[in-house]
Formats: C-alpha cells, structure tokens, sequence
C-alpha cells in the first residue's frame, strides 16, 4: 500500500501537564479546526489520566480522538496507582501509548513488560501508539538500527495489525531537546522500521510510523515529508492549541 493511503496521524502527548482550566486550550483547538480547512490527517491528545475522561467529553463533538498515556497490563486488581486499558476505554480513550522512553527510563519498562501492555490495548479494543529510540550514546555507537528493530521484535507482539497498532519512533536525545535528526537519518530510520512490520505482519505496509522528538511547526512540514514518515508524536507543541495547529498545517491541502 502507498504513502498516500495510509492516513497520517498527529498525535499530542501531554505528559505530567495539565489541569481541568487546560481543556480551554482544547477548546481552542476545536474552534481553530472548525475555522480552518481540514487537515489530511487524524488528531489525538493523550492527556495525564485525570483529564482522560474530561477531554473526551469535551472533544465528543470532534473529529479530535483522546488517549492514555500508559496502562498496566492487567484488566483490574491490586496494584495501586495504576490504570488499566479497560478503565481508560470507559474514560472516552481510543489510543494508549505504550514504551515511551520517559517510561522506559524512569520506571525501568522493559521490552517484555511493553509487550504485555500492548497486548492489554488491544484486550481492551484500543490502539496502540507503541515508541521505539535510542539513546544519543547508542547513536554515537552506530547501533540505533539494531536498537530500534530489537525494540520492535521484542515488544510489538505478532498480533499487530494497521488497525491496533501505529509505532512512533522518537530517538530519545531529540524528545524536549530541540534537537532533530538529520532527515536522511530519519528516513533511514523509518525504512528499517517499514522493512521490519513488512516482514512480520500482512499489514505491516499499511501501519503507520509517526516521527516524534522536538516536532513543532517551524520543522513539520519537512520532517512529514520524508517517506514513511505517516505524522507525528508532538510533546511540548501540543500543549497550547495554535502550536498543535502549526504541525496540522503539514497536511492542509
Ligand atoms: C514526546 O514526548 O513524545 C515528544 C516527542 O516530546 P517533544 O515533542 O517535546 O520533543
């Protein structure tokens, strides 16, 4: 399948930001996509928990999908603190990213446990944004391709489909850096990625890969164009409704 038929995707991951008075921006966003021609591509906004159940009421009325930001993989039970897919599938929820490398580093995620929380998306009839990168040491050690697939094949379960997966890759030196990778980097990247879903699953041409690490609107509209780059994974940019808005304009007509 081509390019052109997989439909992009620019997801806003909120991370540790965000109170009830942040769903203005929300609005906002809303009323800047109504006013506007719209974008070749689907939206989401994976907000901190609390606000999973507020935004989607708030965006019931979009074309604008809200997600999770990480579940355990279990349905319910005694483990304090956590959300399961289940619970953020009731909350209004349509994505969950799983394996972001904030989480892969700061609770010491491995690719095992990864592995079971996209199995737990799925279980719950969500999809699953599931991030792979390396670290700037492993780039500076030529290893980012063997990083990426091991990634890959160890925490994407064989399960996979265009339609319960979408992979994001985002080297971990770009993410709130500022820094982005070269776009022939990028684009080396994203063919190892393409290759490797191309060998595993029968519709591994079809699942789209989004680019995340310091996308803003200054830099959007180059870094989409580069093949097999199918959207994005925006932090710090979509966090306010016209810096969102910027990205999107790397799909208005
Ligand atoms: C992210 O957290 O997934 C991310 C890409 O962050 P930023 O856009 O701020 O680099």
């Amino acid at each position: 399948m081509s390019l052109q038929t997989r439909t992009p995707l620019v997801a806003g991951n909120w991370k540790m930001n965000g109170l009830l008075s942040s769903l203005d921006e929300v609005r906002s966003l809303v009323k800047i996509l109504k006013s506007k021609q719209a974008a070749n591509s689907e939206i989401a906004i994976c907000p901190p928990f609390t606000l999973v159940g507020a935004m989607a009421e708030c965006l019931r009325e979009s074309d604008v999908a809200v997600g999770g930001q990480d579940c355990h993989p279990d349905q319910s039970g005694a483990h304090t603190g956590d959300i399961s897919a289940e619970m953020l599938a009731d909350s209004g929820a349509r994505y969950v990213i799983v394996g972001h490398s904030e989480r892969r580093h700061d609770h010491k995620e491995s690719d095992l446990v990864i592995n079971s929380k996209v199995q737990a998306v799925w279980r719950a009839g969500l999809v699953a944004i599931m991030c792979v990168g390396e670290t700037e040491t492993q780039r500076d050690q030529g290893k980012t391709l063997d990083v990426v697939t091991g990634q890959l094949h160890n925490s994407l379960p064989d399960g996979a489909t265009a339609e319960n997966a979408v992979i994001a890759y985002e080297p971990v030196w770009a993410i709130g850096t500022g820094r982005v990778p070269a776009n022939s980097d990028v684009a080396e990247v994203h063919a190892a990625i393409r290759g490797h879903l191309k060998e595993r699953f029968a519709t591994g041409g079809e699942m789209r890969i989004l680019y995340g690490g310091s996308v803003k609107g200054s830099n959007a509209s180059e870094l989409m164009a580069i093949p097999n780059v199918d959207g994005a994974l925006v932090g710090g940019a979509s966090l306010r409704a016209e810096d969102f808005d910027a990205i999107l304009e790397a799909y208005r007509p």
